[in-house]
């Protein structure tokens, strides 16, 4: 049992570190306040190949496993800057990786490796079904060459910044499949060929996700926009949950670490009633409580990245691993709040900011109740709820 990363590991940690210094936290505040995308931050990372790691050397891409992404990832939350805006691309790009066709990765990999094409969106909620994703209405009817696509999605993160999008709709009516979690499909839709029949609007939410509900009225795609087989698209969904588990647990991981960092460091600085702050217990403790849940979080998270990488099953590690992650860094949050007092309330300090990204991260991209449901029922055999 070895629990120290490699020294490629770490050259990796130090080179994405180096890259995230360029971006400080007055970066990610000007972004935040526009509500902009981090162009240039994306184009540095993009440049640096960091961004590809998971894609197959054979398409341009680094080939290394989930161990390096979940270094990646954490290191960008660490550093005070958001994964969020590019993270899509390692989420969701193992639908292509393990379904797609070969003409379809030769044809979109070594773009997207090489940044000249951005996958970045994945739409799979919807306003009336949320997690109850076998329900979903948005329906996908073939018509000769095409799909006619019509539905509604909502909170679909980055569209407007995305070059490709992935797209889980019915093809079969759930009345007419035996099984609920068949009969949809997933399809790689090309938002630059798209002629009509998808709106885009806005959608205003607390973090800067760029998220927006899609109208779907008649879109039409290409048959060869379908990813995989026919009816399979919520088993590929499956597929990727344990990849997307380890990498959202990574992200909050690296979010917990910036609090315990940023609030020990001022808990350390501030004086009140002739003292530091950090001296009083009722700040010190809950700061101490959050690092070590942290710590054992982060090892149940490359538990579930080597177990993966070695193809082996990793649903409860990768489950459970993203359900401690979220809850650790939540507390973090909400120490390193207390401890800035006034100040965490104030956006130069950052903390409000970083505050309501790590919340996101216990309700989506799955809410921590599904992952209890999961560990209750699947690992511990208990009755199902739903
Ligand atoms: C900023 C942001 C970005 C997002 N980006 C994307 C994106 O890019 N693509 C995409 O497809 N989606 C995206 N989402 C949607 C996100 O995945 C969903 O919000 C999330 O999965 C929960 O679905 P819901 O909001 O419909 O909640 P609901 O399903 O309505 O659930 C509400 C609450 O009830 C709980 N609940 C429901 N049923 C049960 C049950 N049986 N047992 C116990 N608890 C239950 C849930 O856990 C949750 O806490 C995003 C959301 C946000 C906020």
């Amino acid at each position: 049992m070895d629990f120290s990363l490699t020294e490629e590991q770490e050259a990796i940690r130090r080179a994405v570190a180096d890259v995230c210094a360029r971006f400080p936290d007055q970066y990610w505040r000007e972004v935040d306040a526009a509500g902009a995308y981090p162009d240039d931050f994306v184009a540095a990372l993009t440049e640096g190949g960091w961004l590809s790691i998971l894609i197959p050397e054979e398409y341009g891409g680094a080939g290394l496993g989930m161990t390096e992404a979940a270094i990646v990832l954490e290191e960008i939350n660490r550093s005070g800057g958001n994964g969020a805006a590019c993270h899509a691309q390692m989420y969701t790009m193992g639908t292509l990786l393990r379904h797609g066709s070969e003409e379809q990765k030769r044809r979109y990999l070594p773009e997207i490796a090489q940044g000249k094409l951005r996958l970045q969106a994945f739409a799979v909620t919807e306003p009336t079904t949320g997690s109850d994703t076998t329900r979903l209405t948005t329906r996908a009817e073939r018509r000769g060459d095409r799909y006619v696509v019509r539905g509604q999605k909502t909170f679909i993160s980055r569209v407007r910044q995305s070059d490709l999008m992935l797209l889980l709709a019915r093809t079969t009516p759930l009345e007419e499949v035996e099984d609920r979690t068949m009969g949809m499909s997933v399809f790689l839709v090309d938002l630059r060929e798209v002629g009509g029949g998808l709106e885009v609007r806005p959608l205003e939410v607390m973090v800067n996700h760029h998220t927006c509900e899609l109208f779907l009225d008649g879109l039409e795609l290409p048959a060869e926009s379908l990813v995989g087989e026919e009816g399979m698209g919520f088993r590929y969904i499956l597929d990727g949950m344990n990849a997307e588990r380890i990498l959202v647990a990574s992200e909050a991981i690296g979010d917990g670490r910036w609090f315990v960092e940023r609030g020990a460091r001022y808990a350390s600085e501030r004086e009140v009633f002739g003292r530091k702050i950090g001296a009083n217990q009722g700040v010190q403790f809950p700061l101490a409580q959050a690092h070590a849940e942290l710590e054992a979080a982060s090892l149940l998270r490359f538990q579930a990245a080597t177990l993966f990488d070695q193809g082996r099953p990793c649903g409860p590690q990768a489950n459970m691993a993203k359900l401690l992650a979220s809850q650790a860094s939540w507390h973090a949050a909400n120490a390193c709040m207390t401890a800035h007092g006034g100040y965490g309330f104030a956006r130069e300090y950052d903390v409000e900011r970083k505050f309501r990204e790590a919340k996101l991260l216990e309700i989506a991209p799955v809410s921590n109740n599904m992952i209890l449901a999961y560990i209750g029922q699947r690992v511990l055999g208990m009755p199902r709820s739903y």
